[in-house]
């Protein structure tokens, strides 16, 4: 094959696979294979992502501003898993629960799930742990704002109800 022929045969070879991406049911096949050959090559493609992620900076960003609850979830999980905790919840069944939670049900302010304002803002959302143990399943996770998890701390959702009680009672006179 000479040169000229070589590139010509790329040339159709690229125009047919842009064809057949838009296919119906095609794009969701690739989606698939790129999946299963992650997860067979997890090292190759943690060095695939990260010097991807090093050429084209933007794309991430971009990525993020366009996913911004998908983002967090990741962060969160990331966070979540490095710190010790037991996380039993997928991915999908977070953001599930971040687009239902849209105020934090302690304080009711509205949450902010956009990440790109630099400093996580006191309506910021944050998983909590209900009752404070170490596994993370969806009965045992919440999704409150930063202020509130802060306040609450380690405290369980009867303690931390207790808590705000027993200050109420005691400046009463005050409210
Ligand atoms: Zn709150």
């Amino acid at each position: 094959m000479t040169n000229e022929e070589l590139i010509r045969k790329r040339e159709k070879d690229k125009i047919y696979s842009r064809e057949w991406r838009k296919r119906p049911g095609n794009k969701e096949k690739m989606k698939q294979q790129s999946r299963e050959w992650r997860e067979k090559n997890p090292e190759r493609a943690k060095e695939h992502y990260r010097r991807a992620r090093e050429r084209h900076p933007e794309n991430l960003k971009n990525w993020i501003r366009k996913n911004p609850i998908r983002y967090w979830v990741n962060e969160s999980i990331r966070h979540h898993k490095r710190k010790g905790y037991e996380v039993k919840m997928s991915k999908a069944e977070i953001e599930e629960i971040a687009k239902k939670t849209l105020n934090c049900p302690y304080c009711g302010i509205e949450i902010d799930y956009s990440p790109l304002k630099g400093k996580v803002a006191k309506n910021s959302p944050s998983l909590d742990r209900i009752n404070n143990g170490n596994l993370m399943t969806e009965k045992t996770t919440q999704i409150i704002c930063q202020k509130c998890n802060k306040t609450k701390s380690d405290r369980t959702h009867l303690e931390f109800i207790g808590y705000c009680e027993q200050i109420t009672r005691k400046f009463k006179d005050l409210i």
